[in-house]
């Protein structure tokens, strides 16, 4: 990436800390706050329906930004509140009954893995997990070894949020396209970092958050859902928004990814996601995925060379996300110590993995999520913090 210092200068937070949690919420740049609050202020001067109706064309462009974002078509965009609510609604939507079988990955999300068992108790339904291979990443191999007419549907994650691991999707989506598999991938953590690419993918549909990668408002989320998919299943909730009302006992479903909205939102925040997304898109996702791909690979080559620290991030092909922990001293309080010295992380608790950290008896783990506009410098201080934890007199 060219020109860093400019994209620190349009960073604010930047100036106030060391923030190493991008894959928890990423600074914003200063284009997104001001987007926010601007709408927020003619709401309040011009009312919120009148700001709306001033803000439609910047609003539908929002989708458009995303559907560049990830080489898709407006049409297959809807917005939502936040990622859990857009995996949600394609997966509730899905039609279970006893002995169909949901394949998933260990890297999996406690919410959607706690969606798939409600799912299983109410009808029937059986979760499966499929085996990593010796990299630690989903194996593919085992996956279509698994599959059979009573798959009904593979559910992963794309990027974890307890490690660096970038799962293999693009065969992972070949192989579901093949076998006429809905495949639901949850994007949370590689949205914003990785250049994604719906066609590549071959995913059907496809949740992410604003508020991570991709330096939006809390309180964003989007949702891709391709055509074939949309023709296939109802949402399992509506409004008059994702459907009308033609008649006095009749309704029509929309035919876009509306179909799984409300009609009441945050114009603001979604704008805000808009200029996020912009921002992003004119810096180039190749140049910001090798970018924090380069940044993470010297801090875990860093951070591996502290006595007592362990790195936990597996796979062939990872991401800007670091995960250690430091022998002797609680993830929290590592977590905790950096905080004092302005460098913001986060720790990954085992129940947001179970499968994974499970499987592999690890404990919670301190999370570092570099992001593009984050510095040599920066990493040098948290490594250097971490190195200070075991000196004697450390407090
Ligand atoms: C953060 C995250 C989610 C949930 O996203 P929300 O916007 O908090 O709903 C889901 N899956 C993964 C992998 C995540 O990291």
């Amino acid at each position: 990436m060219q020109d860093v210092e400019r994209v620190r200068a349009d960073t604010p937070g930047c100036t106030r800390v060391t923030h190493l949690d991008n894959a928890g919420t990423a600074l914003p740049p200063a284009i997104v706050t001001d987007t926010v609050v601007a709408h927020l202020r003619a709401e309040a001067l011009r009312g919120g329906y009148r700001a709306a109706a001033e803000a439609a064309p910047r609003l539908a462009a929002v989708r458009s930004s995303i559907a560049a974002l990830l080489n898709a078509d407006a049409e297959d965009i809807a917005l939502t509140d936040n990622a859990t609510r857009a995996w949600q609604a394609v997966f509730y939507a899905l039609p279970f009954g006893p002995g169909d079988r949901i394949l998933t990955c260990r890297a999996e999300y406690a919410s959607n893995v706690i969606a798939f068992l409600q799912v299983a108790e109410r009808t029937g339904a059986r979760v499966e997990v499929v085996d990593d291979d010796e990299s630690g990443q989903m194996d593919v191999e085992d996956l279509r070894r698994r599959m059979d007419g009573r798959v009904r549907l593979i559910a992963i994650t794309h990027v974890p949020t307890q490690g660096g691991l970038v799962n293999p999707a693009e065969e992972v989506g070949r192989l579901a396209e093949a076998a006429g598999v809905p495949f639901l991938l949850d994007a949370c953590q590689s949205a914003g970092q990785l250049d994604l690419d719906v066609e590549r993918l071959r995913c059907d549909a496809l949740s992410a958050p604003g508020r991570k990668y991709l330096r939006g408002p809390r309180g964003t989320g989007f949702l891709y859902v391709r055509p074939r998919l949309r023709e296939r299943i109802r949402p399992a909730v509506l409004d008059l928004h994702s459907a009308a009302w033609t008649g006095p006992d009749s309704y029509e479903i929309d035919r876009t990814a509306r179909m799984f909205e409300t009609w009441e939102r945050d114009v603001a925040a979604a704008l805000g996601l808009g200029a996020a997304v912009d921002y992003a898109l004119s810096l180039g996702l190749g140049d910001i995925e090798e970018r924090v791909r380069d940044l993470a690979r010297r801090l875990r080559e860093d951070l591996r060379q502290v006595p007592g620290v362990r790195v936990h991030d597996q796979g062939v092909r990872q991401c800007g996300i670091v995960t250690f922990t430091v022998a002797g001293m609680p993830s929290a309080d590592v977590h905790h110590r950096l905080a004092e010295s302005d460098i913001n992380t986060s720790v990954s608790l085992r129940e947001y993995a179970r499968y994974d950290l499970g499987a592999r008896g690890l404990p919670d783990l301190v999370r570092a999520s570099v992001h593009y506009y984050n510095t040599d410098e920066e990493l040098r201080r948290l490594v250097e913090a971490v190195d200070g934890f075991r000196r004697p007199g450390h407090r």
